[in-house]
């Protein structure tokens, strides 16, 4: 590990990058043994930092609740870890393709490979859940990997340095801690991948950063995701839910429910099911151990202008009450029926603010979010199938869980990630490693083949034959 501080870090960078790409050349293949050693080691690691991990995050955000930290910090990426390393031996196989009969008999196969040295670039709301996460994918499929994780995390950012340096040389692992300044030197880098976890304005940067280098990305980025109700469904169990989706992490969550869509009629009873599942959750208020605080001031005075702004705009609001003696902790909040043009509807909320959207039919609903930037999730509840079905086909999103929120991103089995301006790419699980490794394509010529009939001269029974051709390719 080599942790970067300084404000012109390109020299040090570029040793560091030479110097992990100088050992990829030197080893181009990496048996699943390395690779599971390499993982072994992250999982005893992670397991042995788990407590100064929790206690930096916690730090680092004034309060965030241990078992937030752990369920979606730590045992998010130790389920990863042990996924990868129980089904390495077959996402490593060399996969038979079929043969086209005009080329037989040779053969045909696809051979995953390592992609070389891959740059990772996190975030700071799941500090380590991001850093780690697509760290796993990259080792499990061969990478060498150089990790940036959040300024806005500081204490976590450098504990995890520090995790990281004590079971990894710096040419397999390596963090690189620092600012926007350093994220872009960082990005500049030719790396075989870049791997980046953010807003979607940084996205932007970082996309036209790396095609510079034709080096390939995955961008997982935000957006508002929105929650739907339908006629059909359930308010309390809906309104729980949702609660509960936006105040894990006091809302600063990418897939966490940013507005609700309800039908005008149930706007009342949808705002008590929201409100009365934040009372259920924190009964002694936002001062609640199991609540967390906003990451920082500026993040704080970003949510209290929005909330001001919908107050001066007329829109009603309701706060989850009880004091709230850390200054950033920000109290849950609905807002009823904002217009449409204030930064609240205009913005990623990122934080326990939640707006309630009447409409009065559905198809108004599925215009309403077809009109906007196709969200990173989206949350249909309704027991009726039809209504289900509806949005499953008439609306684009990174993934979708129905009558529930945030839980499909917790299933290693499937991919997660963006579609749009939410993202590009997934992983998670074998989409992970897919997302890691180069999908390499090749065909074994046997000895005896066809092949000559497409030589020139085209002429007699090469011409004929040729002719033929079309209907067999
Ligand atoms: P951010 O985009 O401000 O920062 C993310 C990372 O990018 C940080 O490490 C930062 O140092 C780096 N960075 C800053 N400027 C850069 C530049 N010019 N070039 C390269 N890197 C640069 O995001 P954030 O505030 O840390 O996180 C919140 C955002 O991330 C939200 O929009 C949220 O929705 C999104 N997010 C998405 C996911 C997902 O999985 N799709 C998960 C978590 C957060």
């Amino acid at each position: 590990m080599t942790a970067h501080t300084s404000a012109e870090p390109t020299a040090e960078l570029t040793a560091l990058f030479h110097r992990q790409k100088t050992a990829q050349r030197g080893q181009p293949v990496v048996e699943r043994d390395v690779r599971l050693d390499r993982l072994t080691r992250l999982q005893e690691a992670l397991l042995s930092a788990e407590p100064t991990l929790i206690a930096a995050m916690s730090d680092d955000f004034s309060h965030r609740p241990a078992m937030e930290s752990r369920l979606y910090d730590i045992d998010l990426v130790l389920g990863e870890i042990r996924q990868a390393k129980r089904h390495l031996k077959r996402w490593m196989r060399v996969r038979r393709a079929p043969v086209p009969l005009v080329y037989k008999p040779a053969r045909a196969e696809i051979r995953p490979q390592p992609l070389g040295v891959v740059g990772l670039i996190s975030p700071w709301n799941f500090p380590v859940q991001l850093a780690l996460a697509p760290m796993v994918a990259a080792l499990a499929a061969g990478n060498r990997v150089m990790l940036k994780p959040s300024e806005l995390t500081p204490r976590t950012s450098a504990a995890l340095a520090e995790m990281l340096a004590s079971v990894f040389a710096p040419e397999e692992v390596a963090t690189v801690t620092g600012g926007p300044q350093i994220a872009q030197a960082f990005s500049a880098l030719p790396f075989d991948h870049l791997f980046f976890t953010g807003s979607t304005s940084v996205g932007r940067k970082v996309a036209e950063a790396a095609a510079r280098n034709l080096t390939p990305v995955t961008l997982e980025l935000g957006g508002k995701s929105p929650a739907v109700i339908m006629p059909g469904a359930d308010l309390d169990r809906a309104g729980r839910r949702i609660a509960w989706g936006k105040a894990m992490n006091a809302g600063q969550v990418c897939v966490a429910p940013d507005y609700v869509l309800v039908p005008r009629k149930k706007m009342l009873p949808m705002t008590d099911a929201i409100m009365g599942g934040f009372m259920h959750f924190f009964p002694d208020g936002p001062e609640s151990d199991d609540y967390a605080a906003i990451i920082s001031e500026r993040h704080h005075a970003r949510l209290t202008a929005m909330l001001s702004e919908a107050e001066a705009r007329g829109a009603q609001i309701l706060r989850l009450e009880g004091a709230t003696g850390n200054a950033r902790k920000f109290a849950p909040t609905v807002v009823l029926d904002p217009p449409q043009d204030i930064a609240l509807m205009q913005e990623e909320i990122f934080g326990p603010i939640l707006p309630l959207v009447p409409y009065d039919d559905p198809q108004e609903a599925l215009d309403f979010v077809a009109a906007r930037d196709h969200p990173l999730a989206l949350y249909v509840f309704s027991d009726n199938k039809k209504e289900q079905e509806l949005w499953l086909d008439h609306s684009t999103s990174g993934g979708v869980t129905v009558n529930d929120v945030a839980i499909h991103v917790g299933f290693g089995t499937l991919p997660f990630g963006g579609v749009g301006a939410s993202g590009q790419g997934s992983y998670h699980g074998r989409a992970g490693f897919e997302t890691f490794s180069h999908l390499k394509p090749v065909v074994r010529q046997a000895k005896r083949n066809g092949m000559a009939i497409a030589e020139p001269p085209f002429k007699g029974w090469r011409k004929r034959a040729l002719g033929m051709m079309r209907k067999l390719m």
